[in-house]
């Protein structure tokens, strides 16, 4: 869970680096950071919190010179959150000045380390990004780009990545392309991103996805594209369920186009026949909830407000934050849920607890029933590539079954797509999927 900018030959590359890391904060919140090379120096600024916090005077861009720059939003996985491990983090080898940042984790990285360590290697973060870097000055080529794609090619897991070697820019994603990674262009340069969206607030023309196993150098405004590792696609099925913007392409579709379809195939499996109306949690779960209306005969209302300017603090990954945030997150609408059979259309329930104090919320507005719909299967499994989702344990669908959920969630009913229907609301074959937190089938060996 982070987002990744790349700018190549601009003028402007902090500033539009900067705007883009604005359209992919709901990646991470915990920290950001940009840096730039000007032809003799790099510049970097880093910081923990959002954008707008670390970010605050039009000085702090300035300083950042250069026409090219990488930046990234964080959200603590691997590595834990400290600023150390916020990127993009900052090397210097044989002169060259790196910056790197990532998107995803690694899952090989017991073998690498122990490997590099008896070669020397001192660690200088807990985050698995330094291993690539690692990798690529032990590895033994005859050019950058071959010792590059050497390094590239001994990782396992998921890794969208773009990273500055002086005034050269190296652009890779896995072999299984977990997380989305597209190119666009303005004006004579390129700009690299997560998400398409952020393409869209420079008024870049989106171009295509970087291809997994695909690596792209850019030197002297000349663009050598290489594949390192046979593509098998497994993209991560949870970036169109819950993750991206709806207004973002990834992986070949409009985000929104695909929650639609998902909340149509909700309806169509799992119907409420007597409901009165339909709402969403949002704003992750509106477009899935449109899309079951569609497929209903009750009307979608707005039965939730969120407030969208909590701030940083109430996003922090620990529970006791995490409860407090559900609650002052969402405020309900007592005239539009009164007396109402409520359809609460949610995206995925992961503990459990903020869907708890929402039904408690909406009970209280004074629904008649409440009657639960989820646009993903029951997430059962941990994520090793990149998305924070709790341990085994805390999975609430790991261990309670679904009379049992209903009984904690205190609700009328309670009913998950299948896997088939999720799979089916895809805009590619269901082999280009990673399902794994939903169904416990990985389709790489975990050695981390
Ligand atoms: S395990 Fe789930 S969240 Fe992780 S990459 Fe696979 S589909 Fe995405």
């Amino acid at each position: 869970m982070c987002g990744i900018v790349g700018i190549y030959n601009h003028s402007e590359a902090a500033t539009l680096t900067y705007l883009c890391l604005y359209a992919l904060q709901h990646r991470g919140q915990e920290g950001v950071g940009i840096a730039t090379f000007d032809g003799n120096r790099s510049h970097v600024k880093k910081g923990d919190g959002l954008v707008s916090e670390v970010f605050t005077s039009r000085d702090q861009l300035q300083q950042l010179a250069g026409r090219i720059a990488v930046g990234h939003v964080r959200y603590s996985t691997y590595g834990g959150s400290n600023l150390a491990n916020v990127q993009p983090l900052i090397f210097k080898y044989k002169d060259t000045h790196i910056a790197i940042v990532h998107n995803g984790n690694l899952i090989n990285l017991k073998p690498i380390k122990q490997e590099l360590e008896e070669q020397g290697t001192l660690f200088q973060t807990s985050s698995d990004t330094e291993f690539i870097i690692h990798l690529f000055a032990h590895a033994k080529g005859d050019s950058f780009d071959e010792k590059m794609r050497q390094a590239l090619s001994r990782l396992e897991g998921a890794f969208s990545l773009i990273a500055l070697f002086d005034d050269k820019m190296v652009i890779a994603r896995d072999r299984h392309g977990y997380r989305p990674l597209c190119i666009g262009r303005i004006k004579d340069g390129f700009v690299f991103a997560s998400e398409t969206c952020a393409l869209d607030l420079i008024g870049a023309i989106y171009e295509r996805d970087i291809q997994p196993g695909e690596m792209l150098v850019l030197e002297n405004d000349a663009m050598r594209e290489y594949t390192f590792a046979s593509p098998t696609p497994h993209h991560c099925i949870f970036e169109y369920v819950y993750f991206s913007r709806p207004d973002s392409r990834i992986f070949g579709e409009y985000v929104d186009k695909t929650r639609r379809k998902l909340g149509k195939n909700l309806a169509l499996e799992k119907p409420v026949p007597n409901a009165d109306i339909i709402i969403s949690v949002p704003d992750s779960s509106n477009t899935t909830a449109l899309g079951f209306s569609q497929r209903s005969t009750a009307r979608f209302e707005i039965g939730l407000i969120r407030n969208h300017y909590i701030g940083r603090t109430f996003i922090h990954p620990n529970q006791a934050m995490r409860d407090f945030s559900a609650k002052i997150k969402f405020n309900p609408i007592g005239g539009v849920l009164k007396d109402r059979s409520v359809v609460v259309v949610d995206d995925s329930i992961v503990r459990g607890t903020t869907l708890q104090q929402l039904v408690r919320m909406i009970r209280e507005a004074g629904a008649r029933e409440v009657h639960i719909r989820i646009g993903s299967p029951p997430v059962k499994f941990p994520c090793f590539f990149g998305m924070d989702f709790p341990s085994t344990e805390e999975l609430i669908a790991n261990h309670r079954n679904i009379t049992e959920l209903q009984e904690f969630l205190q609700v009328d009913s309670l009913a998950y797509i299948s896997v088939e229907g999720l799979l089916n609301s895809m805009p590619l074959p269901a082999s280009h999927f990673c399902t794994a937190c939903f169904t416990g089938d990985y389709c790489e060996k975990i050695n981390r």
